[in-house]
């Protein structure tokens, strides 16, 4: 197994043993897991949860119910999760294509992971790593999701260069270990899990965090 794999695989044991399993996507339905997803960007989940909670308050956590609803008035809702316009014509822009072109959200995540990675991709304002959120909880299809606490750690134990992109990240973890859902769910969770509490930005706290000598 080439040196990169195995490193992945050692970082994944140690998390996982240190943290243990992280019961993610928090979220109780598939469309709850989208919301999520796009409501997370450039936030923190705090933040998401408070959003959420608006919605599922005025019964519009559902699709028909926020379909229906003009963006501006949507907007409000979701204010706490920041860049709330925004956000909301996300979310509109994609409920209103798998309205149109898949009939309902069921019918859409049910896909391959390409064409639907493929189609999350062409909505604006949706990304890598919302598309790949998207596809790896919602639809439940093993693809890896990268961000920037990813990018960090595999900079900071020599797995990638400075200029490494989401693509080549992705690639290699996709290499290195098999395409299995639940695995790529947890060890995605551990990393942020990681980042959060050890793997800081700034006075990373290598004395006490699991990957230490790795
Ligand atoms: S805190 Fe240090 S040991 Fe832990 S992942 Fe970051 S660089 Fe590695």
């Amino acid at each position: 197994m080439p040196r990169q794999a195995e490193q992945l695989r050692a970082i994944f044991d140690r998390l996982y043993a240190h943290f243990g399993p992280q019961g993610w996507w928090p979220g109780n339905s598939a469309f709850e897991v989208v919301v999520g997803a796009i409501l997370t960007q450039n936030t923190n989940w705090k933040n998401v949860e408070r959003a959420i909670a608006n919605l599922k308050e005025a019964g519009l956590l559902a699709f028909s119910a926020m379909l229906a609803l003009p963006p501006d008035l949507l907007a409000e809702y979701i204010r706490p999760a920041g860049y709330y316009r925004i956000k909301a014509q996300r979310l509109q822009n994609l409920l209103h294509m798998v309205a149109e072109e898949y009939g309902s959200l069921e019918d859409f995540l049910a896909l391959p992971v390409g064409p639907l990675r493929e189609r999350l991709l062409q909505v604006r304002g949706i990304g890598p790593e919302t598309a790949d959120a998207i596809t790896l909880y919602a639809a439940e299809k093993p693809v890896f999701v990268v961000d920037a606490y990813t990018f960090r750690i595999l900079l900071r134990h020599n797995l990638v260069d400075e200029d490494a992109d989401y693509a080549g990240m992705q690639e290699l973890f996709m290499d290195s270990l098999p395409p299995d859902t639940k695995l790529y769910g947890e060890y995605h969770a551990l990393l942020v899990q990681l980042g959060k509490q050890f793997c800081k930005k700034t006075k990373p706290d290598c004395e006490h965090c699991p990957l230490r000598g790795l």
